[in-house]
């Protein structure tokens, strides 16, 4: 039988069921709409079955024994190593299995059709699905089209990489054994996690960072956690570059590293080698390019976003009334968006579903007349906060956590900034573990008197984080925070410590 071209009409489609499409698609049906999301691989995305959750589920046992171990009392009670089997079978629990039928149930329950599917866009309001039950499908969206594509992997250029079969972060989240010997290139978030979680498991791990470790954190903060892999084992090579990986005849891999602290090259043998060096928005082979998106100077193609997720900038395109821009006036349609890690400005989960709840409920305002131009900043449906309080923690042990500006990014946005930092050791931190090292800062708008970031470095300090989010999106006045009293004997007694410091 020759495969069918059906024709379906939603309000809107929704392109990629990660968890950030998934929350569009939820947001619109729940303003009115009807919906598709169209899906090419499991629903739930990255983060749910190759990222935050197998990631954070190989790292929690770990945190846990340390844990308890940083304890007299308790540490006398663990006499063992982790159970490397059992923490797969608890991280196989969290993914699923690699199944998505619950959340296919969710979309059921929540009124979200599901097309699997490959998709692109072949005109405005117009996306073409090679659909996994062999039809091809052409639907029409009858007000917006999202881009909830995720993020792909970018390749570093090393010599003799391209041609190996090595580890992305994919095959580390789902890896079914415990690699004697692992080389991690990268020294980003997921690098740093990934390496603290194979060494507790047993492996042998060497990780290998062009420059310094999560180097977007204040340097006070990152070097606990390179403290933090050194003391579980992990050579970790900074300011180093890996120049080649050759794969050997026996299957493991030797990479030629230089290293500046061995006076030239260095070689590092590994049965595994896992490359985690950053990732770009996943929009190759989406048709971007039929609506005149080309990609510049051989980089990703990245698009620009209004404060609602709609793509700006896109071109008028010939013979049809779709032109892209603000709402309310002459022929004007507000109809691609993007959102989460497409749309580039945050790769967090977190992130991307605040984005997903403002731009679904836009969207549907915009369908009911409710919501013409540019919304107010603090609106619920702009991303206000993707400009100055992201949150962020790495799941390392210690944790870091950050929310906001760091000391540098404050100056360079021109605000008047002061800063103060403290080791944390307060009464609650002596009673959490046996030398429990820890370090705070919290950055300061000097004319307002506000918070415009924070940073914690320790042990568990990834919890202490939305006391300062709630302060730095709330702009509240630090001589008002002073207030705001930390229970004894609780880590965030060092926010006393660090308000006493600044002078109050
Ligand atoms: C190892 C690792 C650990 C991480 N840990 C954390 C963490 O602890 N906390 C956190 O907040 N973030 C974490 N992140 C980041 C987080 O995973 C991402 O920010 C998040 O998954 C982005 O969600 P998304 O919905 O935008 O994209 P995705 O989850 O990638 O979903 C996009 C979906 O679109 C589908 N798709 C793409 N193109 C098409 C097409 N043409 N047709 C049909 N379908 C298509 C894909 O198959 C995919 O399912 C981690 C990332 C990694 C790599």
């Amino acid at each position: 039988m020759t495969p069918a071209t059906l024709q379906r009409e939603f309000d809107v489609i929704v392109i990629g069921a990660g968890a950030v499409g998934e929350n569009v698609a939820d947001r619109v049906v729940q303003g009115g709409l009807t919906a598709v999301l169209v899906e090419a691989e499991l629903v739930g995305g990255e983060c749910s079955y190759w990222a935050c959750m197998p990631s954070k589920a190989l790292l929690r046992p770990g945190t846990a024994l340390h844990g308890a171990q940083a304890v007299p009392g308790a540490a006398e009670a663990v006499t063992l190593t982790l159970d490397a089997a059992a923490v797969l079978k608890r991280r196989d629990y969290f993914t699923a299995n690699w199944q998505d039928d619950s959340q296919v149930k969710w979309l059921e329950d929540t009124g979200i059709e599901l097309l699997r599917g490959h998709c692109w866009i072949t005109a405005p309001h117009t996306v073409e699905v090679a659909g996994l039950d062999g039809n091809t499908y052409e639907l029409k969206a009858r007000h917006a089209v999202v881009l909830a594509t995720g993020s792909t992997p970018t390749t570093p250029s090393i010599n003799g990489l391209a041609d190996l079969q090595v580890w992305g972060t994919r095959e580390a989240t789902s890896a079914k054994e415990v690699p004697e010997r692992l080389a991690v290139i990268g020294g980003g978030v997921a690098g740093s996690e990934l390496a603290q979680a194979f060494a507790r498991l047993g492996s042998d791990v060497t990780l290998v960072a062009r420059s310094g470790l999560l180097g977007t954190f204040p340097a006070e903060a990152s070097k606990l956690v390179v403290a933090g892999l050194r003391a579980d084992g992990v050579a970790v090579r900074l300011n180093t570059s890996t120049e080649s990986v050759r794969e050997n005849d026996d299957g493991t891999f030797t990479l030629t590293l230089q290293d500046p602290t061995a006076d030239g090259r260095t070689t590092v043998i590994a049965d595994k080698v896992l490359v985690s060096t950053g990732r770009h928005p996943a929009l190759e082979g989406l048709g971007l390019e039929s609506l005149g998106f080309e990609a510049q100077h051989g980089q990703p193609l990245k698009l620009t976003t209004d404060s609602t997720g709609l793509v700006q900038g896109l071109p008028d395109v010939p013979g049809t009334p779709n032109v892209q821009g603000e709402e309310g006036s002459d022929g004007v349609d507000p109809w691609l968006y993007a959102v989460g890690d497409a749309a580039g400005s945050n790769f967090f989960t977190h992130q991307g579903k605040y984005e997903a709840r403002a731009t679904g409920d836009a969207i549907a305002a915009r369908a009911k007349g409710e919501l013409r131009g540019t919304p107010k900043p603090w609106s619920r449906y702009a991303h206000t906060a993707n400009q100055h309080a992201v949150p962020s923690v790495v799941f390392t042990d210690p944790e870091l956590a950050a929310v906001g500006r760091t000391v540098e990014q404050a100056k360079r946005d021109g605000y008047n900034v002061s800063s103060v930092e403290l080791p944390i050791e307060v009464s609650g931190s002596s009673l959490h573990s046996e030398h429990y090292e820890g370090w705070a800062q919290l950055v300061v708008d000097e004319d307002r008197r506000v918070l415009l970031g924070a940073t914690f470095a320790g042990p568990d300090v990834g919890e202490l984080l939305h006391a300062a989010t709630i302060a730095v999106v709330g702009e509240v006045p630090l001589e008002r925070l002073w207030h705001a009293v930390p229970s004894f004997p609780t880590v965030s007694e060092v926010w006393l410590r660090l308000l006493e410091k600044y002078g109050l």
